[in-house]
């Protein structure tokens, strides 16, 4: 199994701000102690030409992220982050790179991607990874393309920017209301399958399996998982009853499909955090 990351992910902070370097630098401090049980290897990002970003998003947009001013409250300027940003955006095509060659890749790093839209960063996104993958996994001439999105929180810049996409799919499980919003039915080639806050595990589990079927319905020839751990139970951003055997499951049930599968890190911000990645990995080395 292979973990991209790369430690400049951690040289950027707002103070307060729950999305935090201590997620990544904890996470892999975790994981290198179970490196040998899962048979690590740590690789870095790729590097991302321009014109790979510009299929997801516009060029206003990319010069936007040099502007040293927020974007919303949630949404931070950072010296840097156009790099940063950038940074993560490679380390997922790394780790797509490594699914289409049969392995088994998930990208640790920050800043997470599936708020992001075509114009727009928000929602702690400035890049949408997924959504950059998708559209070069079909410029590689993949036929059918999947992102599966099991963060607590509609992945509303993934699905905005793949809708009506030809061979793309976007598969959603998602507290519902909830931050951003959308994501309260399906449309077009965007399987959304709501929870309300408060629901009972076995509900959304429920939810979980009933987006799965729809995925092995869609019979894709590549899945992008965008992995949020913020449907724990004890996560600060939701009000949602995962536990951490879910995400075993979660990773079991991903990694029995019969197609390359590539995940990037979404959200996530308790402090269970690397238990649940941990959990994750454990359930996908099973494929
Ligand atoms: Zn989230």
């Amino acid at each position: 199994m292979i973990i991209i990351t790369d430690n400049r992910c951690t040289a950027y902070h707002r103070e307060g701000h729950p999305e935090r370097p201590a997620r990544i630098a904890r996470t892999v401090a975790r994981l290198e102690q179970a490196a040998s049980d899962l048979d690590l290897r740590w690789e870095g990002p790729a590097p991302v030409r321009e014109e790979t970003l510009l299929r997801a998003h516009s060029a206003d947009h990319l010069e936007r992220l040099a502007v040293p001013l927020d974007f919303d409250a949630d949404t931070p300027s950072h010296p840097d982050i156009r790099a940063h940003a950038g940074r993560s955006a490679g380390a997922a095509l790394r780790s797509l790179d490594f699914g289409l060659a049969g392995e088994t890749a998930f990208s640790l790093i920050r800043p997470p991607g599936h708020h992001a839209t075509r114009d727009q960063a928000m929602g702690f996104c400035y890049l949408s990874n997924a959504a950059i993958m998708a559209l070069e996994a079909r410029a590689r001439g993949l036929e059918r393309v999947a992102v599966f999105d099991f963060d607590v929180h509609h992945g509303n810049g993934t699905e905005a920017i793949l809708l009506g996409e030809p061979g793309c799919a976007f598969f959603s499980v998602h507290q519902y209301p909830a931050y951003p919003g959308t994501g309260r039915e399906s449309f077009q080639n965007a399987f959304n399958q709501p929870v309300l806050p408060g629901a009972a595990r076995a509900l959304y589990r429920a939810a979980l399996e009933k987006a799965f079927d729809a995925l092995t319905k869609f019979r894709p020839s590549l899945v992008i998982v965008s992995a949020g751990f913020d449907a724990f139970a004890g996560d600060p951003l939701s009000d949602a009853p995962l536990e951490p055997e879910d995400f075993a499951w979660l990773g079991r049930t991903l990694g029995s499909l019969d197609a390359p599968l590539c995940s990037v890190l979404e959200g996530g911000y308790s402090t269970e955090l690397p238990e649940l990645i941990l959990s994750y990995l454990t359930g996908l080395r099973a494929r």
